[in-house]
């Protein structure tokens, strides 16, 4: 791929075109509009997810107008390693190469800490924590052998300020924050950047399973006055993924609406 120094100059994303991505969750919400954001733009996109993922990821293709071809499944359970290794192994083989990880697969499982079982614990820091950390372990060689690679780590608000009955969630949230900025040490001098997008509270089924008055409370701490949408972490992430974007390394980009400044 060659670009013309004026495009570098003057800051214009690249063409993802020839670019192969692993979005996993990619099929719906936050993960749906990365994928839908990142094929747009040219890149071949694996959606690495549960089984019920494969469905879901053909009816997004088919939502898709040009670039529905781009998206394809990969089975993989992100809290297991050897699901992970399997997954990203299947992509190389098929693709050649993985260029980009977003980390955006996320589960919730709400308790106050003395209510919360320690099965919830450990299912939410399995998803949320040991997931991005099992995906990157899987592409990191890769990624290093050919001195490139773009990670995002999906975080969250709650991985800043804390949130009543989200222990397990928050913890998995800040913890990814620390890996971030761990990993973008490590890799910095290879062509890799590693990056966290922390959303606020973001209208997809994630956000309609809380109760309604919790949807509203945190509505009413979000001064813009309303949820994000799915698309506006999408365009961050694209931003964060360009070929551009070379400079920006260990950073979190917090798009909440100002709820947290
Ligand atoms: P969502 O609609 O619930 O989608 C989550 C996706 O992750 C689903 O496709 C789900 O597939 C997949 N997934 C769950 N467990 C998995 C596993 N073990 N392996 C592979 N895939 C798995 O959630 P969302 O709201 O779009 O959230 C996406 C990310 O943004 C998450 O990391 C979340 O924590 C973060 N986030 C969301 C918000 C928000 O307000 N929505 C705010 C801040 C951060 P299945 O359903 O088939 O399991």
């Amino acid at each position: 791929m060659t670009f013309t120094s004026t495009e570098a100059a003057s800051g214009a994303l690249k063409s993802l075109e020839g670019r192969v991505a692993i979005v996993t969750g990619g099929s719906r919400g936050i993960g749906g509009a990365i994928s839908t954001a990142l094929a747009a733009d040219g890149a071949i996109v694996a959606v690495v997810g549960m089984p019920a993922d494969r469905e879901r990821t053909d009816t997004l293709r088919a939502s898709l107008n040009g670039s529905a071809k781009l998206v394809h499944f990969f089975e993989g359970n992100v809290a297991e390693y050897d699901a992970c290794v399997a997954a990203t192994n299947a992509v190389i083989e098929r693709f050649g190469r993985i260029d980009i990880l977003v980390n955006n697969a996320g589960i919730t499982k709400d308790h106050t800490a003395r209510k919360m079982t320690i099965d919830e614990w450990n299912a939410v820091l399995g998803v949320n924590l040991s997931g991005p950390f099992f995906m990157i372990k899987s592409v990191l060689d890769h990624m290093l052998e050919r001195g490139y690679g773009r990670i995002v780590n999906i975080s969250s608000v709650v991985g800043h300020m804390g949130n009543f009955g989200q222990a397990n969630y928050a913890a998995a949230k800040a913890g990814l924050l620390g890996l971030t900025k761990t990993l973008a040490l490590e890799t910095a001098r290879s062509g890799i950047t590693v990056n966290a997008v922390a959303p606020g509270f973001t209208a997809t089924e994630m956000v309609k399973l809380m109760p309604q008055a919790a949807i509203d409370g945190a509505k009413s701490r979000t001064p813009v006055d309303r949820l994000g949408e799915p698309s506006e972490i999408a365009r961050v992430v694209r931003f964060l993924v360009d070929e551009n974007s070379g400079f920006i390394t260990g950073s979190t980009y917090d798009v909440n609406g100002g709820m947290y400044m």
